[in-house]
């Protein structure tokens, strides 16, 4: 789709919701896993717990809004402005908690940021931020449509609220039990490695990473129906640990180059709006 359609469409929802006012009655390291192909290796985010505190929600009962697919954070990379919608519909990969899609690295707690902690407010609030050709340097992982090599080629998804985040990044895997991840789409388990779980649904690859794997829900070749639980968000790393959050990735088998690394965000954005019957706020 081009910046122009989006744009359009973007325009045709503000239209959407002004018509609805009108009569508004209410990283720490880690090895790699490269299972089903391709080896993203995750996130070096690591941090500490800590932090409190928690965002204010006073918009469409969500307060939902989002930079444009492509809008990295400075000097993190060069992204791809991507607004194609790869899957739709698709069921919005982690239930019952509100998410917020950001930097593991480049935020509080994360390698990259110099300080803080992962649990900061700041990392559970609105606006997303899309993450998909952030820089990660070491290995190479050409990406279609990034422009470097050395990228990251999924999102980073953190979910739940700063409190949470504390309870869970102070104690034992066996509580990191709260925050669902289910399926996207109707499908089946194609690999189970030491931190990542491929999905094959809709003849694309879905790729989990990070779940805690002492607690999955599935094993290899389950069938599993959109919505099934997975497992839950944790901070998994093969061994060692990331920060709290959810790694996802999809793989499109494309006519030319076949499976192959696709921008996952405008497909979340528009999962998300369904997933809470909101419209979001698009952040110039
Ligand atoms: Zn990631």
């Amino acid at each position: 789709m081009t910046r122009l359609l989006a744009l359009l469409r973007i325009g045709a929802v503000a239209l959407f919701v002004v018509a609805l006012s009108a009569c508004d009655s209410g990283s720490g390291g880690g090895s790699t896993d490269s299972g089903g192909g391709g080896s993203s290796g995750g996130d070096t985010g690591g941090g500490s717990g800590g932090g409190s505190g928690g965002g204010t929600e006073d918009r469409n009962s969500l307060g939902f809004s989002w930079h444009a697919p492509g809008d990295l954070l400075p000097a993190t990379g060069e992204g791809v402005e991507d607004w194609e919608e790869y899957v739709v519909p698709m069921t919005f990969p982690v239930d019952s908690h509100e998410t917020y899609l950001n930097s593991q690295v480049h935020s509080p707690g994360g390698g990259g940021y110099g300080g803080g902690s992962q649990c900061d407010a700041a990392n559970y609030a609105y606006p997303w931020r899309d993450t998909f050709c952030e820089l990660r340097s070491g290995t190479n992982r050409a990406t279609r449509n990034c422009p470097s090599t050395e990228v990251h080629q999924g999102v980073d998804i953190r979910a739940g609220t700063p409190a949470i985040c504390s309870a869970q990044s102070s104690t034992s895997n066996t509580t990191h039990n709260t925050i669902e991840v289910v399926a996207t789409e109707d499908g089946y388990i194609s690999y189970i490695g030491s931190y990542t779980v491929n999905l094959n649904a809709g003849g694309r690859i879905y790729r989990y990473m990070h779940l805690n794997m002492a607690m999955l829900d599935v094993a290899l070749f389950d069938d599993v129906v959109a919505g099934d639980r997975i497992g839950f968000l944790s901070n998994h790393f093969g061994g060692t640990s990331t920060t709290l959050h959810l790694h996802f990735e999809i793989k499109e088998n494309l006519d030319d180059a076949g499976f192959t690394y696709v921008s996952p965000y405008m497909s979340l954005v528009r999962a998300y709006e369904q997933k809470h019957s909101v419209i979001g706020d698009l952040v110039e």
